[in-house]
């Protein structure tokens, strides 16, 4: 991946995700781990090389068919939440459905429903300002969630969150694993990284380590 200016910020990575998989990126700051989570997700084509999300080859997408089949297909979790001030939080769920083609009648009720899975149906009318940020990014977590994603990308999702918080948050995005959807998350946390099941690595925009935990190298 070529940025403009010429940084080479991913070169030479081949990397496959299985469906069900918790996969932790790390790395130092700069390493092109947003940039990989970036390409996995669609938000960016590589400068070359392919880039296949649930068997379609994306650069033989459209811009409009990749759309849908990004949000289809994926949900992005981001550190600083991203929501929007001064509406409530089924609202700001409600947005994940916006491409998705989902009738506003139906908008509503499906917001509602992802706000329980992540615990959440008693915060449903709070502003993001009048939550604390554990619940700020479960309601991130559950816009995410809201169309079903078989993927969720989270950029350093416990990284503006204190440690007890980050568990909270953790052990949800655990549990939507196990109930079968795929999540790869960028973490600067050891303790956090050390216990997923698979360990990607990037360092100067390299794949340098993938390991699956128990195996020893
Ligand atoms: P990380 O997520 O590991 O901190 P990034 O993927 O954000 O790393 O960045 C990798 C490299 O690409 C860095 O050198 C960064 O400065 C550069 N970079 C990231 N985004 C852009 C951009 N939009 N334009 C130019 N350079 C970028």
């Amino acid at each position: 991946m070529l940025y403009p200016g010429g940084v080479a910020a991913l070169t030479g990575v081949s990397l496959d995700i299985e469906a069900g998989e918790l996969v932790a990126i790390v790395g130092p700051s700069g390493s092109g781990k947003s940039t990989l989570l970036n390409i996995i997700g669609t938000l960016d084509r590589p400068t070359s090389g392919t880039v296949r999300l649930s068997g379609h080859d994306v650069a033989e997408l459209s811009d409009r068919r990749l759309s849908a089949l990004r949000a289809r297909e994926i949900g992005f979790v981001f550190q600083q939440f991203h929501l929007t001030n001064g509406v409530s939080a089924v609202e700001n769920v409600a947005t994940g459905l916006l491409y998705a083609g989902v009738p506003r009648r139906h908008r509503r009720d499906r917001a509602l429903q992802a706000l329980a899975r992540v615990g959440l149906a008693h915060r449903a009318w709070h502003h993001p300002q009048q939550l604390s940020g554990g619940e700020r990014q479960r309601v991130a977590i559950a816009r995410a969630l809201v169309n079903r994603p078989s993927l969720v990308l989270a950029d350093e999702p416990t990284g503006a969150l204190d440690t007890a918080t980050g568990q909270t948050v953790l052990a949800l995005l655990r549990r939507l694993n196990a109930d079968g959807t795929t999540i790869a998350l960028i973490t600067h946390d050891r303790d956090i990284a050390a216990s997923m099941p698979r360990r990607i690595e990037i360092r100067d925009g390299r794949l340098v380590r993938d390991e699956l935990a128990g195996a020893h190298p």
